[in-house]
């Protein structure tokens, strides 16, 4: 009884002072919920500030990205390569997702973007692996640059919400990319790469993580150095989003085909490493680390090929001799573009011939269909070439080069690429998600049925504010 009175006299006294103190508070952003924030977002004056200071923090969660390049869904499948890989099997059996769709064109570039803009290459301006280039003046350039992307990207968001961003070796990434970046360019394939890769990476970040892994991100090192590094970025950074981009799974399927025996090493190789990964940042022991697996593309082997560019040479709109041109098919192997020059009067304007041309290219290329003025083409146009006069799509067997010397259409003994119809099933790939030892309760909205809803994810995950498609200021 003694002690309620007492209550009672405390609070009759320092009532009063107790809501002045609040009230003093509340002028000042005093505090932002992690797990609800919005940029630029303050508690003032006018609003409830007590109830904010009552709750504890809720943790922010992170997450990682990994890409492993030019992983076939249809491995999925396949007992005989999955029970070879441990790692990832176990790490899928926990997860959601599975095989996805790719974007068109199926190229590396244009689907690592669409992975973290969530659409499709024709919005985001990423629209193949390299500029239009027919006489390779940009001494074999890709599109290295961030600043050609047309839309925000999740690191675009995540940084409006105040997150650190990492990246290592990601493509499209030299620029302002993230906050920790070690961005994928080379010059000539060499050791002499890691000057320019140094100068143009978050300053002496590639250094400090040389020193720690024991050997350099490069275009000539393999994925033990870009998985390791970015497990070190972040372990020692702490950033809130990590983003690795791992090649040599997609290399050795170029080399040697999918199912050869060198591209399944280096699967297994890979597999390892996701192992370390998952090891060594305890990912099934924790809650607020959430986990993507994303590929971007599979493969298929072509055994014909097709250089519609010689027509062009033959009907005088590219003059191999003064290097200049009027029409060009930029191609992804597997799908062509027709596209005119904007610095010529003639390719600025509609292709002249272009019944003939479809006459000629379908003759030439038994197998090639010649699309301009149908429902086909003009998807193509939006989602992939916006610039397109007219696309080619081809089959399963035949390879469409960008060269315009050699045969117009001839035999090979087998190319292994992807770059095909997003239709094919050969070019389906892989989209898994983990999130948190509670994964399977992780209520997760976004559909998996693109690699375009990595995005999705990543934005539920982090529980960022995200607009697909948003132009960049
Ligand atoms: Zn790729």
């Amino acid at each position: 009884m003694a002690f309620l009175l007492t209550f009672l006299l405390v609070c009759l006294f320092f009532g009063s002072n107790l809501v002045d103190l609040s009230s003093s508070l509340s002028s000042e952003t005093i505090y932002e919920p992690a797990l609800d924030r919005q940029p630029n977002q303050t508690f003032t004056k006018n609003k409830q500030v007590d109830i904010p200071l009552l709750e504890s923090p809720k943790t922010q969660k992170k997450l990682i990205i990994l890409s492993i390049d030019g992983f076939p869904a249809y491995y999925l499948d396949d007992d005989y390569i999955m029970k070879d890989l441990p790692n990832l099997s176990l790490f899928f059996s926990k997860s959601h997702g599975g095989r996805v769709k790719t974007v068109n064109p199926s190229l590396t570039y244009p689907s690592h973007t669409s992975m973290i803009t969530g659409v499709d290459p024709g919005i985001h301006g990423i629209e193949g692996n390299r500029p239009i280039d027919p006489f390779y003046l940009e001494d074999g350039a890709w599109l290295w640059y961030d600043e050609d992307r047309k839309v925000k990207n999740i690191f675009d968001f995540a940084r409006e919400a105040q997150l650190t961003t990492a990246s290592v070796f990601w493509p499209v990434s030299v620029g302002n990319f993230s906050d920790y970046n070690i961005p994928q360019i080379w010059r000539k394939k060499t050791e002499g790469d890691t000057k320019l890769i140094r100068a143009l990476a978050t300053s002496g970040l590639h250094e400090e993580m040389e020193s720690l892994v024991g050997e350099p991100v490069l275009e000539t090192t393999g994925d033990s150095a870009k998985i390791r590094t970015g497990l070190s970025i972040f372990q020692e950074k702490n950033p809130d989003i990590t983003l690795i981009y791992s090649t040599d799974v997609d290399t050795h399927h170029h080399l040697y085909g999918p199912y050869s025996k060198v591209a399944l090493n280096t699967l297994k190789k890979a597999d390892s490493l996701v192992g370390e990964l998952i090891k060594k940042t305890k990912l099934y022991e924790r809650d607020d680390l959430g986990l993507i697996i994303v590929s971007d593309h599979g493969f298929l082997t072509a055994k014909k090929i097709c250089r519609p560019n010689r027509i062009l040479v033959d009907m005088g709109y590219i003059n191999t001799k003064n290097k200049t041109w009027d029409f060009y098919f930029q191609s992804s192997a597997g799908m062509a573009s027709l596209v005119g020059n904007p610095n010529t009067r003639l390719g600025k304007r509609k292709f002249p011939k272009l019944v003939s041309l479809k006459k000629r290219i379908e003759k030439t290329c038994p197998g090639i269909k010649f699309h301009y003025n149908n429902s086909y083409f003009q998807e193509r146009k939006k989602n992939a070439h916006p610039t397109s006069q007219a696309i080619l799509e081809t089959n399963k067997t035949i390879y469409i080069s960008a060269t315009y010397s050699g045969a117009y259409f001839e035999k090979d003994s087998g190319l292994h690429v992807h770059g095909f119809p997003s239709e094919f099933s050969e070019m389906d790939t892989i989209l898994f998600f983990y999130g948190g030892k509670n994964s399977g309760n992780v209520q997760i909205n976004t559909e998996f049925k693109s690699v375009k809803d990595t995005f999705g994810v990543a934005c539920e995950w982090l529980n960022i504010k995200c607009k697909k498609g948003e132009r960049r200021n």
